[in-house]
């Protein structure tokens, strides 16, 4: 299984979808506390990250700009 890997810019899953019916969110601010966007209404969400990682299901679109993660995709 893979590891739960992500960086600013990814578009994650989350277990559980946002009320608007999304599924996707774009992590736009990552540090101790991660900042996500609902990629279907533009709600954002901040969240402390051990909860961000436990609620993340996993990474639907990787960040174009991210080419130099270790591994790959
Ligand atoms: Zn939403």
């Amino acid at each position: 299984m893979e590891r739960k890997q992500f960086a600013l810019g990814d578009v994650v899953e989350m277990k559980k979808p946002h009320p608007c019916g999304t599924n996707a969110w774009k992590v736009i601010r990552m540090g101790m506390d991660i900042r996500m966007k609902c990629t279907g209404c533009g709600h954002s969400v901040l969240l402390p990250r051990s909860r961000f990682e436990k609620r993340m299901k996993r990474v639907l679109q990787r960040s174009p700009q991210d080419e130099n993660r270790a591994g790959g995709v």
